[in-house]
């Protein structure tokens, strides 16, 4: 097979292969890393009777093709994908179906993307001694997927930065019950501080000689290219089932989840229509009615983790299609305010049966509009969170509570504890600095 080599969206850094990419995370002139093409790939190719972790292994092998990680990555797709992501039916929508993704250790679809990142890290080779600090600025389930993946991993350590008070309480418990190489930060300002304080210290050259720095954020592809996996299973299935591509609706935030389905179209697989489903931000969906693209501040919303005003993987959306008015005809994206994402729990939980996270809850909006306008395609609502995630949304609206997944509980169980930090640059780099020579578990 061809080495597949990697280029930047910004076009001013040496191409690299699929190693170096993931150990840069984002590219030296700051843009983000993009396969030179994408591959094509056949139907036929795939063992129809294989596993989840086959179809990642077949997927993803010409991207990895021609670098010295490609011998280990049957390897890593076992040691990532541990957990089933069905797709079942939509209760009350004979055409409607659900593809869970919450079936990880930290019950939202991040445990993919972590665990598959994680267990590259683990190969690639490192000349420094010293433990690698790995930082994440998280709105809720990032960082405890990134947590739980390098969790006992040694060598490395996890700092997590979030908005205190703006994540759910469950979501913050099990941010900070990880103890040992994993420390959790709560931050007195909002998500779009904790993200300027990470790349604030990313960028401090001085600091990094201190303490050796890398990110796990939603840009490095070591957690888009395995998030391909599911799409291409569950679409796999059907399309050798049905004889008709799936279409699927996405919750949207940073993008990463949605580019991954379209990455598998992309690549000649039976994929049918992608909506993209966004909450009250409406960066993503003023773009697609015709507007310049316009990042800006995020507003917070009941879906948390889809709280962005600056989709960071929009570089990689635009480079997929190359122009906007391309972008435009081949995605369609939707804003759900909170409103609908109450009435859109309510009316599922009561007339159905189905309870639905916040963030699937905008999904399962996007649907009930296109079933009100007499569309009857056979679609697929994304479910990215469990909905025990965010109880205190969720139950009062279900009128009914919501059964912990075991590995939650878990979590749950443990306790819990998260340092305080002012939302300054110098706060965290202070605090890095503090913990520099401390071992792999923060101690001195
Ligand atoms: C992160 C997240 C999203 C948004 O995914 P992106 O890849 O950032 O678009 C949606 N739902 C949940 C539950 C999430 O944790």
């Amino acid at each position: 097979m061809k080495t597949t080599r990697y280029r930047s969206t910004r076009g001013r850094s040496p191409m690299v292969g699929i190693g170096a990419a993931i150990a840069a995370g984002l590219a030296p002139d700051g843009g983000l890393y993009v396969p030179e093409r994408l591959p094509r790939l056949d139907v036929a190719v795939f063992d129809p009777n294989g596993t989840l972790t086959d179809t990642a292994t077949t997927l993803l092998a010409p991207f990895f093709a021609g670098d010295p990680l490609a011998d280990a990555l049957p390897a890593i797709c076992a040691e990532a994908l541990t957990f089933d992501t069905p797709l079942r039916p939509l209760a009350g929508d004979p055409h409607g179906h659900v593809l869970e993704l919450f079936h990880g250790p930290t019950a939202a679809f991040k445990d993919a993307g972590a665990r598959f990142l994680a267990a590259c890290l683990r190969r690639l080779p490192r000349s420094d001694a010293r433990p690698l600090t790995i930082l994440v600025a998280t709105s809720g389930d990032t960082g405890a997927a990134v947590g739980a993946a390098f969790h006992g991993q040694p060598g490395v350590r996890v700092v997590i930065l979030y908005p205190d008070g703006r994540v759910s309480p469950r979501q913050a418990h099990q941010l900070g019950c990880f103890g040992g190489n994993v420390r959790a930060l709560r931050v007195s300002g909002r998500f779009d501080d904790c993200q300027r304080m990470v790349k604030a210290a990313l960028n401090d050259v001085e600091l990094q000689r201190e303490v050796p720095l890398s990110s796990a954020n939603s840009i490095s592809l070591g957690r888009l290219l395995p998030q391909m996996s599911y799409y291409a299973h569950a679409a796999l299935a059907w399309w050798r089932a049905q004889a008709v591509p799936l279409n699927f609706i996405v919750p949207t935030g940073n993008l990463g989840n949605a580019l991954a389905c379209l990455w598998v179209r992309e690549t000649g697989l039976p994929v049918g229509e992608i909506r993209l489903a966004c909450n009250a931000n409406a960066t993503l969906s003023d773009f697609f009615s015709g507007d310049d693209y316009r990042p800006r501040a995020a507003v917070a919303t009941l879906a948390n983790a889809m709280d962005v005003g600056a989709p960071s993987n929009f570089e990689r959306l635009r480079w997929t299609f190359g122009d906007d008015i391309s972008v435009r005809r081949t995605v369609r994206a939707e804003c759900v305010d909170d409103a609908a994402i109450r009435a859109t729990i309510r009316r599922h939980a009561h007339e159905h049966g189905e309870v639905l996270c916040p963030h699937t809850a905008c999904a399962a909006h996007v649907l009930d509009g296109l079933r009100a306008e007499g569309d009857r395609a056979e679609c697929a609502v994304v479910a990215t969170a469990h909905p025990a995630k965010f109880e205190g949304v969720v139950e009062p609206l279900a009128g009914r509570p919501v059964a912990v997944p075991s590995a939650l509980a878990v979590m749950l169980q443990r306790p819990s504890h998260a340092e305080p930090l002012a939302a300054e640059d110098a706060a965290l780099k202070q605090w890095l600095r503090q913990h520099a020579h401390a071992g792999e578990a923060f101690v001195a």
